[in-house]
């Protein structure tokens, strides 16, 4: 491949960005474009051929190189020869790299490029990529020698003892540091978890699929808009209901949250909505006998969970999880939850009340007798009545070149730096896509892809930020600039009218160049440490949560919010509909997410067989004080609670909160200078981004909270913010 679309001139680049950029155009190398392993990819040349041919032969590479530095350290231990950072970490990086960066390429191209054959040859790599990781991350003699290297910690600077100890604490989860019977008994059951995760989603997706329920009545459908009905007779059609209509139905409901939680919202229909709830929250319970029953798997995953962390040296599964993440102690969680729930707790009573109300006003016998079925649709009458706000209507205000204009100016005022367009300066993967540079007084700082538009059929949905390159320095000592993937999925222009956006998908932006902002200001040199990397999960989600926080800004929302063709801006009431409409039901969504934190947490640390109690039970007495509605018989939402028994969240659900108080924290430090106050604004704009946005993994994320904010976090803010104190 030649120059590939990069700007040939070079004269609009400085040396240090057109390095990176330039590498790319090697026409001359022989190395196949997707093993290049640096520089911008060339997307084009990344083919599922290319993928089938030489993934293989770069995973038999890396294997026989960390075989080899396995022998060296081998070597190293025989002779008493002693090891140094240079001689254990940097190659050891410079493996994690190379595949970092051609699989990382690979699966960037699969979220959205997708098509059957890349889908096939990526699946077809999958299971060597996650071997070696297996095989690196478990192997004894890296092992050994990073224990050496943490013997002589004291000659490493903080940011190699911070990557060294998380290095270290990862292995020894892994069960690195067992050894006979008992790492036989740790991968036994490891893989035994890993199978029954697999099982627990399984069923929860089946019984998810397997209830439907055929509606043929006028009157069944009653209250629903028509999106919802053009999907209910479609899923009728696709179930073999041919001249099924969105007029006429029959119109097929399903358990599916696209039409579960809609149905919810507006079905006019009680006894159905009932219907439809007991089902939802009943799922793979084996209620009525069904085959899909989690409870047996949910006792057994918490019971080799508890042995796991037993085997490791913990207590409990509770204390294997915190070990890796900001919060100290579960009691500091605890603490935590215990905080956001009182604030809660009677909010959430008074929107109830004030839903029953809603119901009574409209003359609904329910009134009396609010059941679990009837919260979503009383909480939508009184949305509506309260304050109408019409999504779609505010889409004219938020065409998608203004909003950019309006982030990068946000970006510019508070963290000092100017973002340029740079389309053709870089190959990019659809003609849709963008490239910006960050500059820094003129100097280049990190560049970063836009991809904004839904392609259904070949993008995965949602939206995300990832690595193109990380923060680090050659073997030459030149820096190699950051650079981010941002993609959203937003409607496309349509002819002369550009890509209008909803509020949402404004907030989403938001969040997702926040991740990017993190990963592009590092100042951090160490790869491992530089951006996101290194930075503990339930403090990840700062700076995405914190650039949110500016969508609601008076200036910078109104600022950015004209009408696309009068120019008009946002009207006053609009902006007013928005912060209501950001804390309605707001003390139920706090409650609810504290429940749920408080069942994941207590039921890794305190459930245990033979304590005298089933999980259910223990969930229940939580219940008593986390939810306002108890619920009801049927309800067994542990049975499809696939976060913490099918994913990566247990004992971890809590950190969505914890994030958020970070992140809520975080901006009152904006508002307490004033939010109208520009110097003061910019002062502390540049100190977010010379603590937060610039220490990536390289310090304790408690360090550099308090680096910006002079104490330690206090959730008073997200309490405000979450509209649960009288004002
Ligand atoms: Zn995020």
């Amino acid at each position: 491949m030649d120059s590939c679309g990069i700007c040939p001139s070079g004269s609009r680049r400085s040396p240090a960005f057109s390095l990176m950029v330039t590498s790319s155009s090697s026409s001359t190398s022989a190395i196949p474009e997707i093993l290049r392993g640096e520089g911008l990819p060339v997307f084009e040349a990344i083919t599922p051929e290319a993928v089938s041919s030489h993934i293989p032969e770069l995973m038999a590479q890396l294997n026989d190189e960390l075989g080899a530095l396995e022998q060296q350290l081998d070597h190293s231990f025989s002779s008493g020869t002693a090891l140094s950072w240079s001689a254990v970490m940097e190659p050891l990086q410079r493996l994690g790299e190379r595949l970092r960066w051609s699989w990382g390429v690979v699966s960037h191209l699969n979220g959205v490029c997708n098509s059957p054959e890349l889908r096939e040859a990526h699946a077809a790599q999958q299971a060597a990529v996650v071997q070696f990781g297996n095989r690196a991350g478990q192997s004894q003699l890296i092992y050994r020698a990073l224990e050496q290297l943490q013997a002589h910690q004291d000659q490493l600077d903080p940011a190699q003892q911070r990557i060294l100890a998380a290095e270290l604490r990862d292995m020894q989860l892994r069960g690195v540091g067992l050894s006979g019977a008992d790492q036989e008994a740790f991968n036994a059951a490891s893989q035994e978890l890993a199978e029954l995760s697999t099982r627990f989603g399984n069923q929860v997706l089946d019984a998810t699929n397997g209830w439907t329920l055929r509606l043929s009545e006028r009157a069944d459908v009653d209250g629903l808009p028509a999106s919802l009905l053009d999907q209910l007779a479609q899923a009728s059609r696709q179930a073999g209901d041919a001249e099924a209509t969105a007029e006429n139905g029959p119109w097929l409901l399903g358990l599916d949250m696209p039409r579960f939680a809609p149905f919810l919202k507006y079905s006019r229909r009680r006894d159905l909505r009932e219907q439809v709830y007991r089902a939802h929250v009943s799922r793979a319970s084996g209620k009525d006998g069904s085959e899909l029953n989690n409870w047996p798997l949910i006792e057994r995953i918490l019971s080799l969970r508890g042995e796991q962390a037993r085997r490791l040296g913990y207590a409990n599964w509770a204390e294997v999880s915190l070990a890796a993440k900001m919060a100290d102690s579960e009691a500091a969680v605890e603490a935590l939850l215990e905080e956001l729930r009182a604030a809660a707790y009677p909010v959430a009573q008074a929107e109830l009340q004030a839903l029953a109300d809603c119901a009574r006003r409209h003359g609904a016998p329910e009134a009396d007798d609010l059941q679990p079925w009837d919260v979503s649709f009383w909480a939508e009458k009184l949305r509506q009545e309260s304050f109408e706000l019409d999504s779609e209507a505010l889409r004219p205000y938020f065409p998608l070149p203004r909003v950019l204009d309006g982030l990068f100016g946000l970006c510019e005022r508070l963290f000092g730096i100017t973002i340029a367009a740079s389309d053709g300066e870089a190959p990019v993967w659809h003609p849709d896509v963008r490239f910006f540079r960050i500059l820094d007084n003129g100097q280049p700082l990190a560049g970063f892809y836009l991809d904004p538009y839904s392609r259904p059929g070949s993008k995965r949905g949602g939206a995300w930020m990832d690595e193109c390159l990380v923060r680090s320095r050659s073997a030459d000592g030149t820096p190699v600039l950051p650079v981010a993937y941002l993609i959203c999925n937003q409607s496309p222009p349509v002819g002369d009218t550009p890509s209008l956006m909803t509020f949402e998908e404004v907030e989403t932006l938001f969040h997702e160049f926040g991740h990017g902002l993190q990963h592009m200001l590092t100042t951090v040199d160490r790869p491992q440490a530089a951006g996101i990397n290194g930075v503990e999960w339930d403090a990840v989600e700062l700076p995405s949560q914190f650039m949110e926080n500016w969508c609601y800004d008076r200036a910078t929302l109104m600022g950015m919010a004209r009408h696309w063709q009068s120019g008009e801006p946002l009207p006053e009431q609009e902006y007013r509909k928005l912060l209501a409409a950001r804390t309605f039901m707001g003390g139920a969504a706090t409650l609810r997410q504290v429940h749920f934190a408080l069942v994941d947490l207590r039921l890794h640390s305190q459930w245990q067989p033979g304590c005298g109690q089933t999980p259910e039970q223990l969930r229940r007495e939580i219940a008593a004080d986390t939810t306002v509605l108890a619920p009801i018989d049927d309800d067994a939402f542990l049975c499809s609670f696939g976060h913490i028994f099918a994913g990566g969240y247990a004992a971890g659900y809590y950190s969505y909160k914890w994030a958020e108080v970070l992140s809520a924290d975080a901006f009152s430090a904006f508002e307490e200078v004033g939010l109208e106050n520009e110097e003061k604004i910019r002062n502390t704009g540049r100190r977010f981004r010379d603590t937060v946005l610039s220490l990536g993994g390289s310090l304790d994320p408690k360090e550099v909270f308090e680096a910006f904010r002079g104490r330690q976090p206090s959730s008073d803010a997200l309490i405000r913010h979450s509209g649960l104190v009288a004002v």
